[in-house]
């Protein structure tokens, strides 16, 4: 459908929303089972040769670049289990176009990893960890490796990663316990928790709305701890409706269109985040695009489309057919993710074989 010249062309889509912020998966393959997003055991991966190579990955987002992607995360599965994943960090921060290289990590290979991903050109990192209780820690991901994770932030942390950025998926009945001393961090170091509620992208099907610890919650009990918390960046503004204490001083964040609403505490000391995707959706104002492991194009976590991109890296296709790929991708793009409507239906492929 879309022609004109390369150059003017926007991954705008129906809505209106313009995408410039591309997320990579890099593999399935994770070290961990988090069981919010891998099944425990038996776990079927994509076979390694239908993992795109790092050339195959570098084409793909210089095409991008003619159509307007700048941003770059690169995630999973875990990223890290792909070897010389710098390698692809350097080639990604020498295309023309490219200003930011960010990447999730679980942070259990971080250690051995940070400074050369540093020094390829990584400028954004954040690591998931969504307990500081070792045995909270054990129960979501089933596996050992809490140490090499604290290892691996502080790593992070000595080779200049700075504020370091953590994730802490949020789940009732797990982790409430872990939100005031997630909170004491963010007070007393240079740390930044996010805290994502729990989505509906679970290997085993088991999410259900009442597993979901709301944003809300999350903040009215920092609140009730460390007292008033003041909104910083990003557009959403309804959780202060939703009972919680905070005075805003919101000010859009146009340029990342961050999921996460950050917060101040009121004296200024620490800084939290909330990710509220299943209570406060953020889809008005997504600008991010997907590209699995085995080169597909999905223009939404939730989406139930894909396009498959791998054949024609494959078979020495003209980069117009990709471009066309990801117009086509983009405009098919649906409003929303409908997870609070009885039309919502999870997608086949969960979190680590989609790329969080
Ligand atoms: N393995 C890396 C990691 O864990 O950081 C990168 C991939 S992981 C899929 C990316 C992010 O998605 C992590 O922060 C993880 O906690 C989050 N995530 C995975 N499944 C989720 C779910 N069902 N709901 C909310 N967040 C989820
Ligand atoms: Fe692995 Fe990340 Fe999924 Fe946990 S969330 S199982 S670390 S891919």
């Amino acid at each position: 459908m879309n022609s004109g010249d390369v150059s003017t062309r926007r991954l705008i889509d129906s809505f209106g929303r313009v995408h410039n912020n591309l997320r990579i998966s890099v593999t399935d393959r994770c070290n961990i089972r988090c069981f919010y997003c891998m099944p425990a055991d038996n776990v079927e991966f994509m076979p390694k040769e239908n993992l795109l190579s790092f050339e195959e990955i570098e084409r793909v987002v210089r095409i991008g670049t003619t159509l307007g992607i700048d941003r770059v995360r690169l995630t999973g599965g875990e990223p890290l289990v792909r070897r010389d994943l710098h390698v692809l960090v350097r080639k990604l921060a020498a295309i023309p176009g490219i200003i930011d290289i960010g990447l999730t990590t679980n942070g259990i290979l971080l250690e051995e990893q940070a400074q050369d991903l540093r020094d390829a050109g990584l400028k954004r990192l954040n690591i998931s960890l969504d307990a500081l209780d070792p045995e909270i820690f054990r129960k979501v991901t089933r596996r050992e490796g809490y140490d090499r994770v604290l290892a691996g932030i502080q790593a992070a942390r000595d080779v200049g990663f700075s504020p370091i950025k953590l994730n802490a998926v949020s789940v009732r009945g797990l982790t409430e316990d872990q939100i005031i001393p997630f909170g004491k961090l963010a007070r007393e170091t240079d740390t930044v928790v996010r805290f994502i509620e729990f989505m509906p992208l679970d290997a085993d099907s088991q999410w259900q709305r009442d597993k979901v610890l709301f944003a809300h919650e999350i903040m009215g009990r920092l609140e009730a701890e460390f007292g008033a918390l003041r909104a910083i960046d990003s557009p959403v503004s309804a959780l202060v409706h939703a009972g919680t204490t905070a005075s805003l001083l919101t000010q859009a964040d146009a340029a990342t269109h961050a999921p996460a609403q950050d917060y101040e505490f009121a004296d200024g000391k620490g800084r939290v985040g909330l990710i509220a995707s299943v209570s406060q959706p953020f889809c008005s104002s997504c600008n991010r695009f997907r590209l699995t492991a085995d080169g597909r194009l999905r223009n939404c976590l939730f989406s139930h489309d894909e396009t498959d991109i791998k054949e024609f890296l494959r078979s020495d296709s003209a980069d117009e057919l990709i471009a066309e790929a990801m117009l086509n991708s983009i405009a098919a793009k649906k409003e929303g993710h409908e997870i609070n409507t009885a039309r919502f239906v999870q997608p086949d492929r969960p979190m680590y074989s989609i790329g969080g």
